[in-house]
C-alpha cells in the first residue's frame, strides 16, 4: 500500500547516513570519549524483499536495527519508512509506525514473562496498540499461532514448556500479531541447531510470501543470509564496506573482508577446493577505530594509502558498491 509521501518503486525503508555513538562517561559524568558503533550507514529495503546485514559480532549490525526502531536514539541520520522519517516522529505518529516495524530477537525467551501463558503474552501487543475487542484479540492470537506452525493448545502453555525452535516461532508470532509490514530479524536463528535453523528460515520465507513482509535480516553467518536475502550489506566496524545483490556478492566478492568471510563458507562439492583466508587479530575497538580504512589492520591486501585515507563508496558494477582503495582509481 502506498502512502501519499511514497512513489511506486520507492523503498519501503530507507536509511541514510545513520550514526550511533555511545558516550563513555567518567565517574563524574563527563563524556570521556565516544564508541562509534554505527558510522554512516545507508541502505534501502524494498517491499516484499529481504536486505541482509552481515559481519562479525560488534560490527554495529544489531545497533543499526535497534536504532531504526528507536529502541536507542540515533546520533545522526535519517530512516524513512514509507516516506516518513521515523527519527522525526513523536507521540501517536511514532506509536502508529512502531506497529508497522517490528523486531524478532535472537533470544525470544528473555522477552517473555515466565509466569504468563503464551496466549496472554501474544495478546499484549494488541492491547498496547488498542486493537480489537477481547474476542477479536484472542481470534487474532489463535490465527497467528497457526501461521507460525503452533497450535491452539500452545495458547495455554508457559514459556519454559517450549523448545528453542518453538520459542523462536513465538518470537515471530509476537512480532506478527499486530500485522507489521517490516520485520527486523536480529540473529533469529543463531542460537538454534542447524536443522531447526532451516525450518525457521523456510517459515520466514513462507510468511514473507503470504503476508507481503519485508525483512531486514541481521546475521553474523554469511551462509545463513544467502538463502533468504535479495541483497546483502557487509558491515565492518560500523561501516557497510560492500553491498550487492546476493548472487553477485557470492560469485564476485570484491572487498577483502567479504572475501575472507566467504572463504569460511563450506562448499557442497568435495572436489572443489577454496583457500581459507584467515584474518589476523581481533576486530579493533570502535572506541579507537584505525585511521584511513578501518579494515587496514587486518587486511591482507593493504597498501600505503589504506592507513591514511578513508576509501569512498564506489559503484563498481550495476548495483554493486564497495569501499576499498583497490577499486575505481
Ligand atoms: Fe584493504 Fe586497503 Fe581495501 Fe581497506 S582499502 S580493504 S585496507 S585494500
Amino acid at each position: 500500500m502506498l502512502t501519499s509521501d511514497m512513489k511506486k518503486n520507492d523503498p519501503i525503508l530507507e536509511v541514510k547516513g545513520l550514526k550511533k555513538y555511545f558516550p563513555v562517561r567518567s565517574p563524574l559524568g563527563r563524556t570521556e570519549c565516544l564508541v562509534k558503533a554505527v558510522n554512516d550507514v545507508s541502505f534501502q529495503l524494498y517491499e516484499g524483499q529481504t536486505f541482509g546485514l552481515v559481519g562479525e559480532s560488534g560490527c554495529g549490525k544489531s545497533t543499526t536495527g535497534r536504532t531504526i526502531l528507536r529502541l536507542t536514539e540515533p546520533t545522526e541520520g535519517e530512516a524513512y519508512y514509507q516516506g516518513k522519517d521515523v527519527f522525526q516522529l513523536k507521540g501517536l505518529e511514532l506509536q502508529k509506525i512502531r506497529k508497522q516495524l517490528q523486531m524478532v530477537f535472537q533470544d525470544p525467551y528473555s522477552s517473555l514473562n515466565p509466569r504468563k501463558r503464551i496466549g496472554d503474552a501474544l495478546e499484549e501487543p494488541l492491547k498496547i496498540h488498542h486493537l480489537g475487542t477481547k474476542k477479536e484479540r484472542i481470534d487474532q492470537v489463535m490465527d497467528i499461532l497457526d501461521k507460525v506452525g503452533l497450535s491452539i493448545e500452545h495458547f495455554y502453555k508457559y514459556p519454559h514448556e517450549f523448545s528453542g525452535g518453538q520459542r523462536q516461532r513465538i518470537g515471530l508470532a509476537k512480532a506478527l500479531v499486530v500485522n507489521p509490514k517490516v520485520i527486523i530479524c536480529d540473529e533469529p536463528v543463531s542460537a538454534l541447531d542447524v536443522s531447526i535453523q532451516s525450518q525457521i528460515i523456510n517459515l520466514l520465507q513462507h510468511l514473507q510470501d503470504e503476508l507481503k513482509l519485508s525483512y531486514l535480516f541481521i546475521a553474523h553467518d554469511i551462509s545463513v543470509v544467502r538463502h533468504i536475502c535479495n541483497r546483502i550489506g557487509v558491515m565492518y566496524l560500523g561501516h557497510i564496506v560492500e553491498e550487492a545483490p546476493t548472487d553477485r556478492l557470492f560469485s564476485e566478492p570484491l572487498h577483502p573482508y567479504t572475501k575472507a568471510l566467504l572463504s569460511a563458507v563450506p562448499i557442497p562439492q568435495p572436489n572443489i577446493k577454496r583457500e581459507r583466508i584467515i584474518l589476523r587479530g581481533e576486530i579493533p575497538s570502535p572506541l579507537n577505530p584505525p585511521s584511513g580504512c578501518v579494515f587496514h589492520t587486518r587486511c591482507p591486501m593493504a597498501i600505503d594509502i589504506c592507513k591514511k585515507e578513508v576509501p569512498i563508496k564506489k559503484e563498481v558494477d550495476s548495483n554493486h558498491f564497495v569501499s576499498c582503495h583497490l577499486y575505481g582509481g
